[in-house]
């Protein structure tokens, strides 16, 4: 996985492009929830699911259908959310399937079952550069730790960055919020 710290990256830029006026905090807070849920699966493979089991790590819960499974359980919840159906499920889509896309642009571990139930295949993206976050708490305060931060800094967040500013920039000129 790409660190439970920068999963949220993306739902936090795509609210910042946005503007608060079609991604309400409330419905940004849903998809930084969203973004990490995914990686429910670690508890399976700390009890001993195997990680090529298709509920092992990286399996089902990283697939498309199950962004769009959740995406769909949150629409019911869109005018509690002050954002429309469409977007609240457009929006809780795109934060949970980015998850396993970043996971599949790491440096380590089996590949992402995209297309599960249907498939088991694992893939990776071709554009690896994201140094694999070690699974646990422990490990991650090391050294390695550090150096995952790091290119996380550099991969997820700093594009992740751009793009809410320019989201921003075009809203500031648009005259829209
Ligand atoms: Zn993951």
């Amino acid at each position: 996985m790409a660190s439970i710290l920068s999963h949220p990256a993306v739902p936090l830029a795509l609210a910042a492009a946005l503007g608060p006026s079609r991604v309400p905090t409330a419905l940004a807070a849903v998809g930084c929830a969203a973004s990490v849920l995914p990686d429910v699966d670690s508890l399976g493979f700390a009890a001993g699911v195997p990680y090529g089991h298709p509920f092992g790590h990286r399996g089902f819960t990283h697939s498309f259908f199950f962004a769009a499974m959740v995406a769909l359980l949150c629409v019911p919840l869109a005018r509690r959310l002050g954002a429309s159906p469409l977007l609240t499920f457009a929006f809780v889509f795109v934060s949970i399937a980015s998850h396993g896309l970043l996971d599949a642009m790491t440096t380590g571990g089996l590949g992402v079952a995209f297309w599960s139930p249907f498939s088991n295949e694992r893939f990776f993206l071709p554009w690896r550069r994201i140094l694999v976050s070690p699974i646990g708490v422990g490990p991650f305060l090391s050294g390695r730790g550090l150096r995952v931060l790091a290119s996380e800094l550099l991969w997820i967040w700093a594009p992740c960055g751009f793009v809410a500013l320019l989201g921003t920039a075009v809203r500031r000129i648009a005259g829209s919020s």
